[in-house]
């Protein structure tokens, strides 16, 4: 569940994506909208009915309680324990995870984090989505925070940031920091970009070109994730990095970039020990993600072995 959209998706035990839907979100209030979820998913079951529902959602699963907490996107649903409506509407056991969090697990079960057991994924958008994946499992932390690689501190004197903190990664490299940087600097100096339409696509190919305003903007915005990068690997030894969200299209030029910036800032074993791969599933994380989440919880899936 976006703030715009809902998408769905039927997925079988080993990851493969059936029945699908994507449709505008029901915005006249929570009632309407958790009857939107049952709905979709009694229309996404046909005449195959789920082992279990798992729903991600751009909020905070506050651990004990399973409600939903920090979710201004979605702000019907805004502290409502949204696992046990849908379970009470479909009569199928349903479990909500994070968004980033689940599209997290879904690059490391079925994506480019695939075969690793420490597993990191950064999703790039007009936010910066972080999540930890353990031995097949989503890192929570203590009460559900865990893995908020956006809000590291890159910039100590930086932009301010939505979270009250400022210099956040997120400013530097979610997309409104690539672009508020591109639209001031090709203003004041000789650039390709000036007059363009801003986005990231458009900076990163100025930037092959060899525009020196460009390549600034990407090399911030580079260094910036090495910097939440670097203090994930520092802290977790990971064995696998993955860059997802909309600019993992920009390939090695960007990869390279954030693995050249993060090993600046670690223990050269720790570096050399963990692979940087861009995402691999796409849109279809969000899903795939969110149905793992429901497997581990309700079919008994192999159980995976506990975090060393
Ligand atoms: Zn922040």
């Amino acid at each position: 569940v976006g703030g715009t959209f809902l998408k769905g998706a039927a997925v079988d035990a080993a990851g493969e994506v059936g029945a699908r839907l994507h449709e505008p979100v029901a915005r006249d209030g929570a009632r309407d909208l958790l009857g939107q979820l049952a709905d979709a998913v009694r229309r996404l079951e046909g005449d195959r009915p789920a082992v279990g529902v798992g729903i991600g959602l751009p909020g905070i699963v506050e651990r004990d309680t399973g409600r939903l907490r920090a979710a201004p996107n979605v702000p019907a649903l805004d502290g409502l324990l949204v696992g046990e409506e849908v379970a009470r509407r479909t009569g199928r056991p349903c479990v909500i995870e994070n968004d980033a969090n689940a599209a997290a697990l879904a690059e490391a079960w079925r994506g480019a984090g695939r075969g690793g057991r420490y597993v990191l994924v950064v999703t790039v958008g007009t936010g910066i989505g972080g999540g930890l994946v353990f031995n097949g499992r989503v890192w929570r932390g203590h009460s559900g925070y865990a893995g908020e690689i956006g809000h590291v501190q890159a910039q100590p004197e930086g932009e301010p940031c939505g979270c009250g903190s400022r210099g956040c990664v997120e400013t530097v490299a979610g997309i409104g920091g690539w672009v508020r940087r591109a639209r001031a600097r090709s203003e004041s100096r000789p650039s390709i970009l000036r007059g363009r339409e801003f986005d990231p696509e458009v900076i990163v190919a100025a930037a092959r070109e060899g525009d020196a305003v460009a390549l600034e903007v990407v090399d911030e915005a580079a260094a910036a994730l090495g910097v939440g990068i670097a203090a994930a690997l520092q802290l977790f030894n990971l064995d696998r990095v993955v860059i997802g969200g909309g600019i993992a299209a920009a390939g090695a030029f960007l990869l390279d970039r954030v693995a050249a910036q993060t090993q600046a800032r670690v223990f050269p074993h720790v570096f050399a020990d963990c692979t940087f791969a861009a995402a691999t599933l796409g849109n279809e994380a969000g899903v795939v993600g969110a149905a793992r989440v429901a497997m581990l919880a309700f079919s008994g899936a192999a159980e995976p072995a506990p975090v060393a």
